[in-house]
């Protein structure tokens, strides 16, 4: 057996990367940066106000009361065109310029008008009070982003405050092909005998959309030779990645695995984990394609630890794999010491810490247990036993706090 860690360097490896694109800010979401970001010009580009108040000379307001000469009103996206000198003020709103002369604004809290033309400064202000100096934020040339970082809705909102449409490599496509003659579409109104319905596609289709690929449906191909040749030589044709399931385990009827390897260059691989220890990968025609096992836990873990690091490298993002979090066990299980073990689990937050326990039964097919769970636990090689109590670690699909409300962040 493989060491899961090998075999996903190996995939990584293996990958092409994607061609790199100028791509307008909206459409960039979920992209790896190709190129570093430079601020082309200074955030905030200019220094403004951070508070409704008034702009005055430092000197004036350190104590108070004291009133002040009132010699205009700058909202925001104008410009004042008096200056402040000793004795003045301008009524200013939160984002507008910093009148010329001025160096602090005094909150309006802390004011009350005088007649028509003055303002009474009820409380000492510091001189710099409330102002945001040009390129606070981000100087002008500075580095702003790195290439291979995935753009988040974070990082589009610092793109645009910068006008920058950045280079980013193209959205992946990637091809989804069910195998199987007991398979059928999820939408059959009666199950035949033996007959299950298609849970692998809905499942890789659904991960692949959040994830923000596009994805091309091969559908359902039966165990049918000529059929599986041709959606194979589809998917690598229209897709930069192939990911098919069922038709990869030891021992089966070995359709899939003979075309496969007659179609291209795919090895058969072993991986020290569970589920999903039968992979196969290789390419057709130059296309990465990820021959997943049938049973649906399978996939979810093949697709998390194998299809979805190696979009993201083709993506040319330094960061693969999910972020991790520590856990304590709040039971104990035994697990499999020869292998990396992704076992479901429902997670407690006690006092600051994440507790876990199994959130149902743990066979491959089980998709209840998965439905209903928060995170895996990921077992390492060499534990035959969960012990209550000890730490472990999780990837997180939801918090504790938030079950059934909000899954992880992105895709
Ligand atoms: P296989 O590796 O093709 O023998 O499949 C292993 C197990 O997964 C069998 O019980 C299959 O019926 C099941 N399976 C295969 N493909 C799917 C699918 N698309 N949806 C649900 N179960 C599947
Ligand atoms: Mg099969």
């Amino acid at each position: 057996m493989r060491p899961l860690a090998e075999a996903q360097r190996d995939v990584l490896a293996a990958v092409p990367p994607l061609p790199v694109i100028e791509s307008p800010l909206h459409e960039a979401l979920g992209l790896g940066l190709a190129r570093p970001v430079l601020a082309p010009h200074d955030v905030p580009p200019f220094t403004n106000s951070a508070m409704d108040g008034y702009a005055v000379q430092g000197a004036d307001v350190g104590s108070a009361p004291v009133t002040l000469r009132l010699l205009e009103d700058v909202p925001a996206g104008y410009v004042a065109r008096a200056r402040v000198s000793p004795g003045t003020a301008i009524k200013i709103m939160t984002g507008a310029p910093m009148p010329g002369g001025a160096d602090t604004v005094v909150k309006v809290e802390v004011t009350e008008p005088e007649g028509e033309g003055a303002v009474r400064i009820l409380a000492a202000t510091e001189a710099g009070t409330a102002v945001r100096p040009a390129g606070s934020d981000l100087a002008a040339g500075a580095p702003v982003f790195e290439a291979g970082e995935r753009l988040t809705p974070r990082h589009v909102a610092v793109l645009a405050s910068l006008g920058v449409a950045p280079a980013v490599r193209r959205r992946p496509r990637a091809a989804v092909l069910s195998t199987g003659d007991e398979v059928l579409p999820p939408d059959a109104p009666v199950l035949g005998p033996g007959q299950i319905r298609d849970t692998n596609r809905p499942l890789l289709i659904s991960m692949l959309e959040r994830f923000g690929a596009e994805v091309v449906d091969l559908g359902i191909v039966g165990d049918d030779a000529p059929a599986l040749r041709a959606a194979l030589a589809e998917g690598a044709e229209e897709a930069d990645m192939v990911i098919t399931s069922g038709g990869v385990s030891m021992g089966e009827y070995d359709l899939v695995k003979t075309i496969l390897a007659e179609l291209g260059t795919i090895d058969f691989w072993k991986v020290a984990m569970q589920p999903a220890k039968p992979f196969a990968f290789g390419h057709i025609d130059g296309t990465p394609l990820l021959g997943l096992p049938g049973n649906p836990v399978s996939v979810m873990v093949a697709f998390e630890q194998f299809a979805r690091p190696a979009l993201l490298h083709m993506m040319g993002c330094t960061a693969v794999f999910r972020p991790l979090a520590a856990a304590r066990a709040a039971e104990g299980w035994r697990s499999d010491p020869a292998k990396t073990v992704f076992t479901r689990v429902v997670t407690e937050m006690v006092d600051g810490v994440v507790y876990a326990r199994r959130s149902g039964a743990q066979m491959s097919n089980v998709l209840s247990s998965l439905a209903r769970a928060d995170a895996f636990a990921v077992v390492p090689v060499g534990t035959g036993l969960v012990e209550e109590g000890d730490w472990m670690t999780l990837e997180m699909f939801r918090s504790p706090e938030s079950r059934s409300a909000s899954e992880a962040l992105d895709g």
